[in-house]
This record gives structure tokens, C-alpha cells and sequence, in this order.
């Protein structure tokens, strides 16, 4: 029998561990979307306990609590930090199966070399010894990122975010990069008068400008996606439940736009087209600055109705959704392909039934500009485990090219998920190692080791084009 999650954690062959462990794993890290946030790394705080930096914000571990009988208040209520770690000590021997077992002996082993399972009877002396190094200068935020060897990582930010966390970081001479990212949902969402009027009052006091018209309005955001650029961003995203791609003439949006600007409500046509304009008109700003776009698609978000009032959105009660895809993403790549106005884009899908869709949908608009300039994402969110990377990591690979793929990244809003990179370095190695194996791919390690390099770290250096953090890619002359 294997010991549970010792070096060769789910390497299953010989080449697999030769691949990973002379190969992958001291490959350095660049996370190009997570939602770590810009002002802890700015004062680079020490976390005062385990529960802090682990359950704070973590509503994949909030999930697992509620759905294993733990009340809201030692969730994300206020129960002393220790109660709400014994909860989730309690839950862990009951999520066998679910990542979250994973990562936390991962994350465990990795940043605090603790070997022992955590569960009620080991809880109180991993709290105790975990604490007492979160309190050094060796476990500060800023430390935590350089003990995981990352290189560059994009936060998720508001048009309207000053960035001066950002700033600071950059004035501190911080040697990893930390890049702002654009996510301009909110500067879209008109689903409701008050909220999108609401926005714009933040949006006029950022840009000290005054809002009456769409022109305003676009001349505001466009201020602020060139203020984003002179930060070092080259990275925008978008959370949707889909693309939208209605035809829409300027007149209507300039309509639509006085409509809700007075505090009326928009019909549900006038709101589609709406964001259908938005949309486009960021792609283009997108397409001229040479960022990526990254679209995050088909989230049926805050389904809870009760706890979205008492706890507001990103709190655990999302679910995937069902959203029909393919047309509209078709329609909205080609319009911009058309015109010669499509950025790099990175596509991700939550729904599982869509991972064929997306890596064909790529191919359609690959130009030979640069390689993979169109990427269908990583496994996300409910997809970010063995099971989940491993469909799309097939899908990429039956039907585009896996060796082009810029790879994995957190999407997380904790200081310890980095051990993430290394549960996907370890999955895509072991599909490796095993096809070579059953001679399926030719036995050409230093090749497919190089391929595996590209795809952890030199893909996506290249691809953002993050000149400082490059290495050389593979070049094909062995074969
Ligand atoms: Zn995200």
C-alpha cells in the first residue's frame, strides 16, 4: 500500500516521478488570477492565528463545515478563533474525497511541515504550533509568497479601486510582482437602477468627473482601464454567467443609459444589450493596451436568498449554472476577430458539460499571432480537483494543444492555497508519466519534461509577455 500523501503523491509511475520531480516541482510560480488582497501584501501583515489566514474569507471550507452540521457562527460568525478552528478540524476526517482533504495536508506539509492528519484529537497542538510560526517574520505575507517560489501574481480589482496598495508595493521594491487585474462587472451590471447609480458615485469621485452622459460614462472608465495600465496592469477579467453578444445600435445604449441614469429600471432586453456594448467596448480597450482577457463564465451565484442578506455575495452559495454558451461566445470572439480587435483571451468554464464546447471554441480563433493566443482556462472552482483537471486537461489535449497551455493559478483569496500549482503540477505529470509508460508518447523524458516546464511556469511567462520573469521556451529540435 502507498503512504497517503508522501513525495510521490499521486505519481503512480516511475516516469511520472522523474518528470515531476526533476522537471516540475521547482518550477517558480506566476498566479495571473487570484483575489488575494493588494493591502495585506502591502503591509505585509503576520496572520495572528491559523484560523485567520485558513478560515477567514475560505468559503470552500465554509461549505464543507454547514454541510457537516457546524453552526454559521463558527463559520463566519463570532465565535472565538479557536472554537471556529476545532469546527473545522472536526469536519476534515468527514471530507475524505472532497480536495479540500487534500489541500489542507498539503498546505499543512508545505508551508508549516506538519505531517500529522488534522481532526479533533490532533487539532490543538497543530493550532498551537502553526500559530506560533504564523507570528514570525518568516511566516509575514510577503514571506509566505517567496516560500512558495511565486513570481508574479494578479489580483481582481474594481475600475474603481485606487490601487494604492498596489503603489506601495511597488515602492517598497517588492521583488515579486504584484499586478493589478481590471474586473469591470459591476460597470455593467445594470440589473438594477440603484446599485449601477450607486456605482457611478464611486466611479465620479475616483475620476473626479461629473456622469450625466454614456459618453461621460465611457470617457470615466476608459480614464480608469489607462490609469490601470500605468499600474503595470496588462490582465483584465470578467465573472459572467455568459457572454452576451446581442446586436445593438449606439442610439439604444445611449437610451438605455439615460433610462437608468434617472433611476429607471431596464427592460430585460434593454439590459442585454447593454452589456452586450459593454462588453465589446472592453475587448477593444483590451485588444489596444495588448492585455489578456480572461472571461469567467457560468457561475449561478448567491442562490441562498436568506444568507445572501445577512452575509452579502462570495460567502459559499454559489452553485454551477446552466447558462447556454456557445452561440454568443461564437458571435462576441467573431465580431472582434472580424474587426482585427481580439486581445488574447483565456476562456473558463465552471459548467463541466461545456469543457468540449470551450476547447474547440479556441481553435476558431487561433490567428498564429502568438501561440495559444486563445486558452480555454483551467479547471475553476468547483473544477479545480484531480477529476476536474483532468477533464479539462484531456479536453485541451484532444482537441487543441496542451503544450501551448498557460496553465494553473489559485483564484484564491488565501495565503496558503500556492500548494495548488503543485496538486496540478502533479496530475499533469502523472497523465504523462503514465502514456509514456503504455507507450502512448514516445519515451523522450527531457522533451516532455521540457513541454511539462512550459506548461507550469514558461507558458505563461511568455504569454503575458512578463518580460523581468521569462525563461526560455522548449524549442522542438530533440525530436
Ligand atoms: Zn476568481
Amino acid at each position: 500500500m502507498k503512504k497517503f500523501l508522501d513525495e510521490n503523491f499521486l505519481l503512480q509511475t516511475k516516469t511520472s516521478q522523474q518528470l515531476y520531480h526533476n522537471f516540475a516541482k521547482d518550477m517558480p510560480i506566476i498566479d495571473y488570477h487570484c483575489h488575494l488582497p493588494p493591502k495585506q501584501i502591502a503591509d505585509d501583515i503576520n496572520f495572528e492565528n491559523l484560523t485567520q489566514i485558513w478560515l477567514f474569507g475560505d468559503h470552500y471550507k465554509w461549505r464543507a463545515m454547514r454541510t457537516n452540521g457546524v453552526n454559521e457562527s463558527y463559520c463566519t460568525g463570532n465565535k472565538p478563533d479557536f472554537e471556529k478552528f476545532m469546527k473545522w478540524a472536526q469536519t476534515v476526517p468527514y471530507t475524505f474525497r472532497n480536495p479540500l482533504y487534500h489541500w489542507t495536508h498539503l498546505e499543512l506539509q508545505r508551508y508549516f511541515d506538519v505531517h500529522e492528519l488534522l481532526n479533533a484529537d490532533s487539532a490543538e497542538n497543530i493550532y498551537d504550533e502553526c500559530t506560533a510560526r504564523l507570528k514570525t517574520t518568516e511566516y509575514s505575507v510577503r514571506n509566505l509568497l517567496r516560500k512558495m517560489n511565486v513570481k508574479v501574481v494578479c489580483t481582481t480589482d474594481d475600475p474603481t479601486d485606487s490601487l494604492e496598495h498596489h503603489q506601495k508595493i511597488k515602492e517598497d521594491g517588492f521583488e515579486i510582482k504584484i499586478l493589478p487585474a481590471f474586473r469591470p462587472d459591476k460597470a455593467m451590471n445594470v440589473d438594477s437602477a440603484n446599485d449601477f447609480n450607486a456605482y457611478l458615485t464611486k466611479l465620479e469621485a475616483v475620476s473626479n468627473t461629473n456622469i450625466a452622459s454614456y459618453s461621460n460614462y465611457l470617457d470615466a472608465l476608459k480614464n480608469r482601464h489607462d490609469f490601470f495600465a500605468s499600474m503595470d496592469c496588462s490582465v483584465s477579467d470578467h465573472g459572467l454567467e455568459q457572454v452576451y453578444a446581442e446586436d445593438y445600435s449606439q442610439a439604444e445604449i445611449e437610451n438605455a443609459f439615460d433610462k437608468i441614469r434617472s433611476g429607471k429600471e431596464l427592460s430585460v432586453e434593454e439590459i442585454l444589450k447593454f452589456k452586450s456594448a459593454m462588453l465589446q467596448i472592453f475587448a477593444v480597450w483590451d485588444h489596444e493596451k495588448d492585455w489578456v482577457q480572461q472571461y469567467h463564465l457560468s457561475a449561478l451565484r448567491n442562490n441562498n436568498s436568506r444568507m445572501m442578506k445577512s452575509l452579502g455575495a462570495d460567502t459559499g452559495w454559489d452553485s454551477i449554472g446552466d447558462f447556454s454558451q456557445g452561440k454568443a461566445l461564437a458571435k462576441f470572439l467573431d465580431r472582434l476577430d472580424s474587426n482585427n480587435q481580439l486581445a488574447k483571451t483565456i476562456l473558463y468554464n465552471l459548467n463541466p458539460a461545456d469543457n468540449d464546447l470551450m476547447a474547440t471554441m479556441i481553435g476558431n480563433f487561433q490567428d498564429g499571432s502568438v501561440a495559444g493566443k486563445i486558452q480555454y482556462g483551467s479547471g475553476w472552482w468547483f473544477l479545480d480537483q484531480k477529476d476536474g483537471m483532468l477533464k479539462q486537461l484531456n479536453a485541451l489535449s484532444n482537441m487543441g494543444l496542451l503544450s501551448r497551455f498557460a496553465g494553473m493559478l489559485t483564484d484564491s483569496r488565501s495565503f496558503l492555497s500556492y500548494p495548488r500549482h503543485e496538486y496540478f503540477r502533479r496530475i499533469l505529470c502523472n497523465l504523462f508519466g503514465e502514456e509514456i509508460e503504455n507507450g502512448e508518447l514516445p519515451n523522450d523524458v527531457k522533451w516532455t519534461g521540457k513541454l511539462i516546464q512550459d506548461i507550469c511556469y514558461n507558458n505563461a511567462a511568455h504569454y503575458f509577455n512578463w518580460k523581468e520573469v521569462k525563461q526560455p521556451l522548449s524549442t522542438a529540435t530533440t525530436l
